[in-house]
């Protein structure tokens, strides 16, 4: 079972009491996947420190901005894994985590207080009785502040981006300038690979323009290679393709099936772009950037040029 924690954010900051929702998590089961709602991916790196998570996803996307409980839910929702949700018990996650539960059709926990073996205890009737429920399957749980002993800070995550904020032009930037800080893009060996979310194999013409002015090499999904003639087998990426391991792999329109994740997920910095927010390919991508690849590619092609000019 998966379990995830939406961090507590107010202006812009994560607050303390994510470790102890954290720590709560870890008496759901496991390490949970943090997720931080943000509008600048910066606000995520102060949980790069934190430790007992299995993940760090920065959502990134302009409603993030300020409270809105439907926009939120629903930016949320779209790259939350499914699993069991611990929020804060803040009037504002509170409320949040109701309308969560709602679109995914899960029960929702309010203001718990211990967890053990898969129940949950909250107050009720003003604090005047002690409620323990245990919920079939996923549930949406808020957890009171000043229970769970937070967890330290003497981790080490890396942190992913999935922006929805369709600003593709800021995406792209901040995207090469996070890759940057682990690599060296202009000195990169790059793979940029389309899927057959490009429509039609003259579209590689696109990635084409891009490889040239960074010196990369253009790969492909084995559904783009078995759709389109023109795209041939020796450019296939993945389990029964090839094993590719550059320090910058670009997939543009590609879904991320385990048979393409098997030939490149040890890249050392993975982008993606995709329109679907809930293709797997952002469960695996440093950044992934959710919009089609028409408004994107031009924009990284720009910011390519101005970096090698
Ligand atoms: C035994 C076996 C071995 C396999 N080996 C391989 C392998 O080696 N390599 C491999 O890649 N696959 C392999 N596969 C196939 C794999 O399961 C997937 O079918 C394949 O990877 C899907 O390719 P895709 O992501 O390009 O296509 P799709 O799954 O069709 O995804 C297309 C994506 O494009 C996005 N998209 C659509 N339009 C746009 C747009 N305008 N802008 C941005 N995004 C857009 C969509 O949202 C979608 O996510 C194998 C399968 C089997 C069974």
């Amino acid at each position: 079972m998966t379990t995830i924690v939406i961090a507590e954010i107010n202006n812009g900051s994560i607050q303390e009491t994510t470790k102890e929702l954290i720590s709560a998590a870890h008496s759901i089961e496991g390490n949970p996947v943090l997720i931080i709602p943000c509008s600048n991916a910066s606000t995520a790196d102060g949980a790069s420190n934190f430790e007992g998570v299995s993940q760090v996803i920065a959502a990134k996307s302009d409603v993030f901005g300020t409270y809105d409980a439907s926009a939120w839910a629903d930016a949320l929702d779209s790259v939350m894994p499914q699993g069991t949700i611990v929020a804060a018990a803040s009037q504002q996650s509170k409320d949040l985590a109701a309308r969560i539960a709602a679109k995914r059709n899960l029960s929702v926990v309010q203001d718990v207080v211990s967890i053990e073996n898969g129940e949950f205890t909250s107050p009720i009737y003003s604090g005047k009785a002690m409620q323990t429920v245990r919920c079939n399957g996923d549930a949406v749980i808020t957890v009171r502040a000043n229970i769970f002993n937070p967890v330290s800070s003497g981790g080490s995550n890396s942190v992913q981006v999935v922006d929805t904020s369709g600003n593709v032009a800021t995406a792209v930037r901040e995207m090469i300038e996070r890759a940057s800080k682990r690599l060296d893009v202009s000195e990169a060996n790059i793979i940029i690979s389309g899927g057959r979310g490009m429509g039609d194999p003259s579209n590689f013409s696109h990635l084409e323009q891009i490889a040239d002015v960074i010196g990369a090499a253009v790969g492909a999904s084995r559904a783009a290679v078995d759709t389109w003639d023109e795209i041939p087998h020796s450019m296939q990426v993945g389990q029964t393709g090839k094993t590719v391991n550059p320090n910058l792999y670009i997939a543009v329109g590609i879904s991320g099936a385990i048979q393409h994740l098997a030939g490149m997920r040890s890249s050392k910095y993975i982008v993606a772009i995709n329109k679907d927010a809930d293709a797997p390919i952002f469960q695996h991508a440093d950044y992934g950037i959710v919009a089609t690849w028409e408004e994107t590619l031009p924009v990284l092609k720009a910011a390519f040029q101005s970096m090698m000019a």
